[in-house]
């Protein structure tokens, strides 16, 4: 009826039956938070601190990030906009694709699979130890639920040297691995033998998976979230955390296209972030179905042959019950 609608419209994400999946959104910083709390986030799924490096840096030349203060000020505004609520934030992801000149080489052959993301921060420990303390301060005396993750985790070497560097710092915050490299989807168990959660990277899962540079325009098809050997990487992840008592987050684009968001809720992943714009859309699709429903176009589309039969056959399950 009319208050269910106005609910789904609104409220918390969830199925039609009430299986909770918590609707996130990605920001770049504190300019985002506003449209993210208008869309209804219950919190932030992917705060990506890089944004907040490459301003510094062409403010300030080639020499530095920003200072441990002005990362506590800036990280301090995104915490703040979600009280009580979940904020995950992502540590730095640069490399000779994303470059800040005092961290990353700037003449790898193949950037994509050069040092970057974690590798860069574990090669200058000093870098992530700052932000790391800079969180812990932001953090403090807020009832946040604050959460931090690693881009470009590879296995479970990666994973402790994170959590490594978490204890250190002294951070009250659960840490996590970013799920972008199809090594990791398939070692999903053992990485959580060292961090308390997953988020998955789709744009990266799927240049990694299929050898297929996201950047490339040519390479569009290989880049589709639909592919069913990627569905099949975001299936043994979000089994793992199952296994584990864990979660396992989406934060990709696939994220946002409603339908997908759907298939990804059936095949056990636990909470969506996404754009702000695409929450009011996710939001309303996932209250259209159960999670019984959800699970069966999860099936249809994994049991596809390619991208767009397995869209056509997760719709056909959706719209045809
Ligand atoms: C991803 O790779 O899916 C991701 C969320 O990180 P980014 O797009 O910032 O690389
Ligand atoms: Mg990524």
């Amino acid at each position: 009826g009319r208050r269910a609608a106005v609910a789904a419209a609104t409220g918390p994400g969830a199925t039609s039956d009430g299986h909770r999946v918590p609707l996130l959104a990605n920001v770049g910083g504190p300019d985002d938070v506003a449209a993210a709390v208008a869309a209804g986030a219950e919190g932030v799924g992917l705060f990506r601190t890089e944004v907040l490096f490459f301003e510094r840096a062409k403010d300030l030349g080639a020499g530095q990030g920003p200072s441990e203060e002005e990362q506590v000020a800036a990280y301090r505004r995104v915490l703040e906009a979600f009280p009580e609520g979940r904020v995950v934030v992502r540590v730095l992801d640069a490399g000779a694709d994303k470059p800040l000149p005092f961290l990353t080489a700037d003449d790898e052959p193949n950037p994509a699979l050069g040092v970057r993301g974690l590798r860069a921060l574990l090669a200058r420990p000093e870098v992530l130890d700052t932000q790391l303390r800079a969180l812990a301060r932001a953090a403090a005396g807020l009832p946040v639920h604050l959460e931090v993750m690693a881009p470009m985790v590879a296995d479970r070497a990666d994973a402790r040297a994170f959590a490594d560097a978490c204890r250190a710092a002294g951070l009250d915050a659960r840490y996590g691995a970013m799920v972008e490299i199809p090594a990791a989807a398939l070692r999903a168990r053992a990485l959580l033998q060292e961090v308390e959660f997953l988020s998955l990277g789709t744009n990266d899962l799927a240049q990694y998976a299929f050898a297929a540079d996201r950047q490339a325009g040519a390479l569009a098809r290989h880049q589709d979230p639909w592919q069913p050997a990627l569905l099949d990487l975001v299936a043994l992840a979000a089994d793992a955390a199952k296994a584990e008592g864990s979660s396992c987050g989406v934060c990709g684009e696939a994220a946002a296209e409603p339908l997908l968001a759907c298939v990804l809720t059936g095949l056990g992943v636990t909470s969506l972030s996404m754009a702000a714009a695409a929450i009011p859309h996710v939001r309303a699709a996932l209250a259209r179905h159960t999670l019984a429903q959800c699970e069966r176009a999860a099936a249809a589309a994994r049991a596809a042959d390619g991208a767009a039969q397995a869209r056509a056959a997760a719709r056909a399950v959706l719209s045809g019950e």
